[in-house]
This record gives structure tokens, sequence and C-alpha cells, in this order.
């Protein structure tokens, strides 16, 4: 089984667009949507949720009413002013330090497990999804993205299907590098614009730097073809294949407002055919003329 891990360097390249457009030609696959800061792969692939799991990221300080003095301690020590005038916790500041436990004369702080978020396992029209989302306000994405990846992959494990898909974070930061973990490749999704191509750039320098081949797709590559140019200039450079380049289209649009990817929307169109040769070039490895 190949891992597929696309991703971007920054939003609105239409990489959730075209992961789930992927997605959408298999009848049996596993798809993992890492982005569990903001996920929108749910948009057009329609999860129905068969199991949840809570996510504990961190620890939580919780005060033992019968025990504590309200000697001002833990109060005074906290950097995160997470204890209350009325000596309450605010789970929403408490970073899980432990300092105050430490140093709470009558030891009356205890840690708890923190729960950050939830991870769910759902059917989808292709297969089964594995997606998370990250409470408000809650850090540690990236261990909530090993997670997504561990239980998708145990999962792929048993299917018919040769590839697990997952739908990579955006950024080149923690997740991201969490979500590079065991890939077998990194296929990113690029456009052709200066703030694209820089941030393309960035993100082939950490796949690369986590030993995960690179391959890549130029989405919209006829609106600025001087820029396409250049990046299949820089990308022949540095012998990265491309695996496909897909046009502007309104009919993306046209099958995201009905919920459907391109190939479900209009399957004989020719952009439809064109993420079809992607997917066929992403099993054999073979590029893009
Ligand atoms: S340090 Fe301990 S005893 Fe003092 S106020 Fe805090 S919880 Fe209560
Ligand atoms: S664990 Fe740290 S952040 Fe949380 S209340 Fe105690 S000192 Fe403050």
């Amino acid at each position: 089984m190949k891992e597929i891990l696309v991703i971007s360097g920054k939003g609105g390249t239409g990489k959730t667009t075209i992961t789930a457009a992927l997605a959408s030609l298999y009848r049996d696959i596993v798809v993992a949507d890492c982005d569990v800061d903001a996920p929108d792969l749910h948009i057009l692939l329609k999860p129905e949720i068969t199991e949840r799991e809570t996510f504990y990221g961190g620890k939580l300080a919780v005060i033992e009413r019968d025990k504590c003095t309200k000697c001002g301690k833990c109060r005074e020590l906290c950097q995160f002013d997470a204890v209350s005038g009325s000596y309450d916790i605010d789970a929403g500041s408490c970073e899980g330090c432990g300092v105050c436990g430490w140093n709470c004369p009558e030891k009356a702080i205890k840690m708890v497990q923190k729960k950050s978020g939830e991870s769910y396992i759902s059917g989808v029209r292709c297969g089964t999804m594995v997606h998370a989302l990250l409470d408000p306000g809650e850090e540690n994405s990236g261990k909530l993205v090993a997670e997504v990846k561990k239980k998708a992959k145990a999962l792929a494990a048993g299917r018919s299907s040769a590839i697990l898909l997952v739908d990579g974070p955006p950024g080149i930061g923690c997740p991201v590098i969490a979500s590079l973990g065991g890939a077998d490749t990194a296929l990113i999704v690029t456009e052709p614009s200066k703030s694209g191509i820089h941030d393309m750039e960035r993100v082939i320098n950490v796949a690369e730097h986590f030993k995960v081949p690179v391959k890549v797709i130029i989405n919209k590559f006829d609106i600025n073809r001087v820029n396409t140019g250049e990046i299949e200039k820089y990308l022949e450079k540095r012998k990265i294949e491309v695996l496909g380049k897909i046009p502007f289209s309104e009919k993306f649009d046209s099958a995201l407002k009905q919920a459907k990817t391109i190939n479900e929307f209009d399957p004989g169109c020719a952009e439809a055919k064109m993420v079809e040769e992607i997917k066929i070039r992403m099993e054999s490895g073979s590029q893009a003329r």
C-alpha cells in the first residue's frame, strides 16, 4: 500500500478539491483528512460518522477543594493566569505545565488528561474516511494528525485499494511534519502565482528534508503561463515530476456547489479526464508530458 500525502504549503491552491476528486475515483479507499484545525474535505465527501473518539492532547490542573487552604501560591506562580480569585482553573488558559501542582503545600492539585478534540471514522461514497477536529483554541494538532494517520494506516492495511490518500494540513509547521511521517510520496498542489511558487519551494524543502519523494500538480496552470513555465523549469532542475496540469475551470465551483467532485459532477469532461490521468500517473509514477 502506498501512502500519498497531498500538501500545498498554503491554503487556496485547490488541494482538497483535487484530493476529493482523486478519492472519488476509487471504490474502497481510505482517505485521511489531516487538516485538523480547519478540515474541509467533509464538504465534498460528506462523511457519516460511525466511530468517534475523544482526543486528549495535554494535561489540565484541577484543584481538590477539600484539601485547598486558599494560600494563593498556585495563583501567584501560574504564568498563564489560569487560576481565578476563587481558585478555579480556567481550562482554556491552563497549559498543563504542572508548576502549581509541584508547589502546592497541601498537594491539593492533580493533573488530569485534557480533552482537546475528537477523531472520527466515517463512511464515505468512495470508502472510509478518518478525520478529526481540534477544539477551538487547542494546540497539539501535530499529535492529533499522528493519531489520524495511525488509524487510517491500520484501516487501509486490509483494503483492496493500493493507495492511502491523505489530505495534509496547510503550511510547513508541526502538523505538516507530523503528516509527512511514513508517507511514500508528497504530492504538492501548487498554483502559478508568486506566493504559490514561494510556498511550493518551502514545502518541497521540508518534504525532501524528511526524505519523502515529491511530485507536483500545477492547478489553474493557464491563469499565468509565464509563472507555470517558471515552475516547470524549477522542478526540472530539481528532478521533480509534474504529475499533471489542470486548467482554471468554473466547473470545479459548480461541482462544489452540489457537494460533488468534478468526476462525479461531469465524469466525461476534460477536467475529470485530467484527474483520471493524474490518478494513473500517481499509481504508476510516470510523468505528465
Ligand atoms: S497552592 Fe494549593 S493550597 Fe494554595 S491555593 Fe493553590 S491549590 Fe490551594
Ligand atoms: S498547570 Fe501550569 S498553566 Fe495550568 S494552572 Fe497550573 S501553573 Fe497554571
